[in-house]
């Protein structure tokens, strides 16, 4: 195993599209092999935080649905928005106007909300409602300063049934209408990463992400100085077909056997074109990484066409820690840890 791999101390794990698939009757639905792969990296004395954007109800209700769902996880084990929103709120003396879910209020109870002087817009799903928007509008544009502040950016999430637009979409309404720029608390934010790697204790050089979004969990916790891994479930089929997904593993490794056997012969010979471009420099960056852990085939690397646009947000690190992707959690795990 990669040196780097060895050193890890610390797991930061996504929720949504990694572990469960959210909506349905039941409130979700668990992604094959998520439960046990929770279990053995506590089993085996790592770390873990999970590290979500979720905003649709307080962490108490989201931490109780994931239980009821099979997941070894407790409230103060999960880092989300909402708390560190409130924590900046009070910091600033903020009163919000909530643009927020019904089942997320509860966490702002004790803020003052009277004459609000800034907006606060989480994933309000059925509230997002035309009324809903144009008032917080009103709210926001009726202020001498602005101050927008939106629990995540993200732009869509899958649940059971489909895709649905996230935070992000109708911040960006809000911005454009106000001409203001959100201050966003959640991924991809690196306060944000940094709480979530405070909460357990670990440096950034010694912890990974794992996660479905190649902006927010991958692209984030790169810019916070940790490694990446992106899972080939939740959204990741959709941002491959929009080339989001800059580059992946052509064949995925079925067992840990064959992984941790991979992983000992190490002939990647690479092939990146020679140039500084940040799209070349993540590249090889990958390659790097991908000659520690898994030792592939030479062309095993393939780059994904119009990948260009998306790869420069992950360029303002001159070495940017690599970018892996695996489809069975149990070989993710299993990687992780043997
Ligand atoms: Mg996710």
């Amino acid at each position: 195993m990669a040196a780097w791999a060895r050193a890890v101390r610390g797991v930061l794990l996504d929720i949504s599209g990694v572990l469960y698939d959210s909506g349905g009757d039941g409130g979700g639905a668990p992604i094959a092999g998520s439960a046990e792969a929770v279990r053995r990296i506590k089993a085996s004395g790592l770390k873990l935080q999970f590290c979500t954007n979720e905003t649709q109800a307080t962490r108490e209700k989201f931490v109780k649905k994931l239980q009821g769902l099979g997941f070894d996880i407790s409230v103060p084990e999960v880092t989300a928005p909402a708390p560190a929103a409130c924590r900046i709120l009070k910091e600033r003396g903020l009163r919000p106007h909530l643009l927020v879910h019904n089942d997320l209020v509860p966490e702002f109870a004790e803020l003052d909300k009277a004459n609000p002087n800034c907006v606060v817009i989480g994933d309000a799903a059925e509230n997002f409602t035309y009324a809903n928007l144009n008032e917080a509008f009103r709210v926001l544009i009726g202020m001498e300063k602005p101050v927008l502040i939106a629990l995540g950016r993200g732009r869509y999430y899958k649940e059971t049934d489909g895709l649905k637009l996230d935070v992000g979409a109708y911040m960006k309404a809000l911005e454009y209408a106000c001409d203001v720029e959100a201050e966003v608390v959640g991924k991809p934010a690196k306060p944000f990463f940094e709480s979530a790697l405070a909460a357990m204790g670990v440096p950034p050089q010694q912890a990974i992400m794992i996660g479905d979004d190649i902006v927010n969990d991958v692209g984030g916790a790169q810019q916070c100085g940790m490694r990446a891994v992106q899972v080939r479930t939740g959204k990741y089929s959709i941002q491959k077909k929009e080339g989001a997904v800059c580059f992946i593993l052509k064949k995925c490794r079925d067992s840990a056997t064959k992984a941790v056997e991979e992983m000992k012969s190490s002939s990647f010979q690479g092939g990146c074109p020679g140039s500084n471009s940040p799209l070349h420099l993540a590249l090889r960056s990958w390659i790097k990484v991908g000659q520690f852990l898994l030792g592939l085939q030479r062309q095993e690397a393939e780059l994904q066409h119009g990948a260009d646009r998306r790869c420069k947000s992950f360029s303002s690190q001159s070495s940017p820690p690599g970018l892996l992707a695996f489809q069975p959690w149990g070989l993710l795990s299993s990687a992780l840890l043997l």
